[in-house]
Parts: structure tokens; sequence; C-alpha cells
């Protein structure tokens, strides 16, 4: 029986398991099922972790000394899938690919999330290289300078204000000419002088060369013109999915309480309705996103996890 059997190898996970085996739990296993790294992993440049600025360090650099740390003070990693977390009874069983269970007294779920991508020409070729789904990570990069977002829902008109206080100009593309927002959020956009709203219009091509993204072709939907936007960062927020599978029952049905779009709700200390069982990083309510709050999250779950098992003694 495991004390603790967290699931996801990303930041969330990678610092829960850090806290948890550096508290004094023996058997902590994480269960990753790619390299350990998570999301960031894929990001060319990281400016806003406190403590590490240096240039030209990709995300894939960042995180080896993570692993390394963790693995230090004794967590152990399965490169497995896991396919479902139950409770039974008052522990957990965790059930991998292939159908191997294995069982633990708590459980950190710290699958974390992925923005969905449009589908339009040059979103993959550029992505991190002048496409991105994360303002508060590359806003600054287009500081005084335009950038495009795409999107017409909370997301993007909340990151596009956000934006609008960095960059010089923000045109915000969407493909109706009705906004997804809520109203309030849609009227505070509009009383921004510096964001323009471009609607029933698309991402017809992201473009560039070997330097990375040069400008976008945006077609209205209804006259087919094209604007060419040179020199512009492009933001993409068409929207997440959060990676909940894990928690679901044979049924389909969710083991915790969940909202509406699939994050899961959890108090100040990442605790669910579950005992035992916390949650932590992008997959929870109200995330910020960022790798910061990651990992901090999972430090929170993993000294919460110590507690639960002294408590259970
Ligand atoms: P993730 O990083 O998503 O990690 C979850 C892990 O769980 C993954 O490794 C996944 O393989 C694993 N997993 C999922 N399901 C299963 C399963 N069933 N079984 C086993 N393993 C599973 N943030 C910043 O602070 N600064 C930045 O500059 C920045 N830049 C970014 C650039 C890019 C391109 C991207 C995509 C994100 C960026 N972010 C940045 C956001 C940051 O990466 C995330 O907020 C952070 O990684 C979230 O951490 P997490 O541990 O919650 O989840
Ligand atoms: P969302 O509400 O699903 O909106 C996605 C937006 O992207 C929509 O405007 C959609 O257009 C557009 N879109 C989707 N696919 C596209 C594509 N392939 N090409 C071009 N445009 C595309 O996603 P979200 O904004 O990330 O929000 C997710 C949930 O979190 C929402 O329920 C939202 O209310 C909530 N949220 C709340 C807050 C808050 O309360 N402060 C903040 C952020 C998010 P259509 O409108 O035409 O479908």
């Amino acid at each position: 029986m495991l004390d603790c059997a967290i699931i996801g190898g990303g930041p969330a996970g990678l610092t829960a398991g850090l806290y948890t085996t550096r508290g004094g739990l023996k058997k902590v296993t994480m269960f990753e099922m790619g390299m350990p790294g998570g999301q960031i992993t894929q990001s060319s440049e990281i400016e806003n972790y406190p403590g590490f600025f240096e240039h030209g360090k990709t995300g894939m650099d960042f995180m080896e000394t993570w692993q390394e740390q963790c693995f230090h003070f004794g967590l152990k990693h399965e490169m497995k899938k896991v396919e479902r977390v139950a409770k039974t009874g008052e522990h957990f069983t965790i059930t991998l690919e292939g159908g191997e269970t294995v069982e633990a007294l708590t459980a950190i779920v710290a699958t974390g999330s992925t923005p969905k991508r449009a589908g339009f020409k040059g979103e993959d070729e550029f992505f991190g290289k002048g496409v991105s789904t994360c303002a508060t990570c590359d806003g600054f990069f287009y500081k005084d300078k335009p950038v495009t977002v795409l999107g017409g829902g909370d997301t993007a008109l909340e990151e596009a204000f956000y934006l609008s206080n960095i960059c010089s100009d923000v045109y915000v593309v969407h493909r109706r000419d009705e906004f997804r927002a809520a109203p309030p959020t849609l009227e505070r956009v509009k009383r921004k002088e510096n964001i323009h709203l471009i609607t029933d219009s698309v991402i017809e091509e992201a473009y560039g060369g070997v330097m990375g993204l040069e400008g976008v072709k945006i077609r209205n939907l209804k006259t087919n013109e094209i604007i060419d936007m040179k020199n512009t960062g492009l933001f993409v927020f068409v929207g997440h999915n959060v990676r909940n599978e894990v928690l679901r029952d044979e049924n389909g049905e969710f083991i915790c309480e969940v909202n509406n779009w699939g994050q899961v709700v959890v108090d100040l200390n990442m605790k669910t309705n579950v005992k035992g069982l916390f949650c932590a990083g992008d997959m929870r309510i109200q995330a910020p996103k960022q790798v910061v709050s990651a990992a901090g999250d999972g430090a929170v779950a993993a000294l919460q996890v110590i507690s639960y098992i002294q408590e259970l003694a």
C-alpha cells in the first residue's frame, strides 16, 4: 500500500512528490505517462518563474533539475498512464493502463489541462514561436507592440484586457458578431481604447520564417476580405480540455465534485470533497495556469497528505 499515489508529473505532481518524500513519507509513487515535466516542456523560454532568469533556457532545461531533485529525496516514477482513480473503502485503487492496480492511502491528482487548438494554417508550425495560448507567460514579449487575440469567450476577452495594459494594440478576432463572454466583460473590453474587435472573422493563416511568426491573415467570413496583420503576436483562446478522465468511474460519473467546465472543485488546501483525494495545478477550479501556482498547489496538497496520514495513525 502506497502512502500517496501522485497522478501526473508536471510542476504540480513533481512538487507534490518533493514535499511528500522530503516530509518523511516513504512510499510515494508518481505515475506519469510520459517524461516528467508537463506542459511547460513545450515552452521555448520562461521569464516569469521567480529565481529562474536565464536567457536561452527552454522549458525542457528548466524541468530537468526538478526531476533530479524529486528522485534524490525518494520519489518513485512509474512511466504509466493511469486509467482510473477509485475510492475503495478508506483507501484508493489506481488502475493503470493494461489493468494492473495499485493501492494507496491517499491520491494527489495533477493531470493538468490542454489549451484547445483552433486549427488554422500555421498554428502548429508557429506554436511557441509567436503563436501562444498564455498571455501571462508571453504577453511581455510584445511590450508596446500590437498583438492579435483569437476567441470570443471569457478567457479571450479577459486575456485581451490583460494584454491591452502591456501591448500597443490588441485586435480580437471572433468568428461571430455576438460574444460568448459575460456582458460586463465585453463592456469593459469595449471601453478600452486600444482593444479593437474584429467580428465575423477567422484566422486564415499564421505565416513567418525560421525566426518565427511574422504576421497573420484574418478573413472576414461574410465578405471574404483578408486583412494582413504584420508584425503581431497571436494569442489563441478557444477553450481548454481539462484532463479529468482519471476521476470518472466505470459509469462515466465523476468520483468527486467538478464544475460545469470539468475543473475539479477544491478548497484552499487542495482537498476535494472525497476524503484523502487532493487535486493540484491547472485542473483545479480558478487555476491561474502558471508553473509557480501549480507548484504551490502541489506543495499544499503534499502537506495536507502528510497531516492526513498522521491523523490515520
Ligand atoms: P501539466 O503541466 O499539464 O502536467 C500534467 C501531467 O500529467 C502531464 O505531464 C501529463 O502527461 C500527465 N498526465 C495527464 N493525464 C495522465 C494520466 N492519465 N496518467 C498519467 N499521467 C497523466 N506557465 C508559466 O508559469 N510560465 C510560462 O512561461 C509558461 N509558458 C507556457 C508555454 C506553453 C507552450 C504551455 C503549453 C504552457 C505554458 N505555461 C507557462 C503554463 C504551465 O506550463 C502550466 O500552467 C503548468 O505546466 C501546469 O502544471 P500542472 O502540473 O498542473 O499540469
Ligand atoms: P469558451 O467559453 O468555450 O469560448 C471559446 C471561444 O472560442 C468561443 O468564443 C468560440 O466561438 C471560440 N472558438 C472555439 N473554437 C474556435 C475555432 N476553432 N476557431 C475560432 N474560434 C473558436 O472558452 P473559454 O473562454 O476558455 O471559457 C471556458 C469556460 O470558463 C467558460 O464557461 C467561461 O465562462 C469560463 N470562464 C469564466 C471566467 C470568469 O468567470 N471570470 C473566466 C474565464 C473563463 P463561439 O462563441 O462562436 O463558439
